[in-house]
């Protein structure tokens, strides 16, 4: 029998519940999981079935409710080896759109959460606390359940993936924007390091200086400059024609930098490093 620890406690100032178990104290079956003699129904958004188990908690948000965060270990059927892929991507992290890929996608910040966010705003202008709370913690939450989906998604599909290391208070306008954006980009660039790690894929992260000037195909700098440049989203080069998506251009450049220190130090990998 495991003894389970326990803490909570009732007035406003009161500490947030939280219980710690180690992996040999749960089971999973069927939407129920089972932790010592307790038997928990959750909704299961991951399919954890698929997954061996790790430790883990059960911690209690501000609202009061209870949310279970569990470390899973990845088979390497997870991973790209076994398609042998050996495809790459390049992210550019920006700040219309959470993020564009050298292969074409573009991931917006999702209308969802722009509706949560004007909610947000309204209830702050309301003065309503209680709502106020709520909101944060659903736009915390859905936030970091569209990361993860998102590096699982990349970390599946492709063998090896370049980020750009550019943070988000040199553009960002307002400190709101940036410690926002800045928290998204850290959380994202750490779930993608880790999830690289398991599943045995590439990840580094590249300077971004000029990625967003420079041609990726000619390489000739005519592309939008400064802040001002921001606001430019597709452009066409003077020099050779081309047409470019300003972001989708920069996650090429990033996608090509990458490869090149592949090429050069194949050594680094795992390493961050901000040198090109
Ligand atoms: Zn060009």
């Amino acid at each position: 029998m495991v003894k389970l620890r326990w803490r909570a406690s009732r007035d406003s100032r009161r500490s947030l519940g939280w219980i710690p178990f180690k992996w040999n104290a749960i089971r999973y079956r069927n939407g129920q999981l089972f932790i010592g003699q307790m038997v928990l129904s959750l909704w299961d958004s991951y399919g954890l079935a698929d997954y061996e188990l790790g430790t883990g908690n059960i911690s209690e948000d501000s609202r009061g409710r209870w949310y279970i965060n569990i470390s899973v270990k990845l088979s390497p059927q997870h991973g790209p080896h076994r398609s042998g892929a050996a495809k790459s991507v390049g992210i550019d992290l920006g700040l219309k759109d959470f993020a564009s890929l050298s292969d074409g996608h573009v991931v917006g910040s999702g209308r969802h959460y722009r509706k949560l966010e004007g909610e947000l705003a309204k209830a702050q202008r309301a003065k309503n606390k209680a709502r106020v709370r709520a909101l944060h913690t659903k736009i915390k939450n859905s936030r970091k359940d569209q990361l993860h989906k998102l590096s699982t998604a990349l970390v599946e599909e492709y063998g090896a993936i370049f980020i750009g290391n550019v943070n988000a208070s040199a553009l960002a306008k307002t400190r709101m924007a940036k410690s926002v954006l800045d928290a998204g980009w850290s959380a994202f660039r750490t779930m993608l390091q880790y999830k690289c790690d398991y599943a045995g894929v590439w990840f580094d992260e590249v300077d971004e200086a000029y990625s967003t000037v420079i041609c990726s195909c000619c390489k000739r700098r005519t592309g939008p400059k400064g802040l001002e440049g921001l606001r430019i989203r597709e452009w066409a080069c003077l020099e050779c024609g081309a047409y470019h998506h300003r972001d989708i251009n920069s996650a090429d450049k990033i996608l090509a930098a990458g490869r090149r220190r592949l090429a050069v130090d194949p050594m680094s990998r795992g390493r961050r490093r901000t040198d090109t």
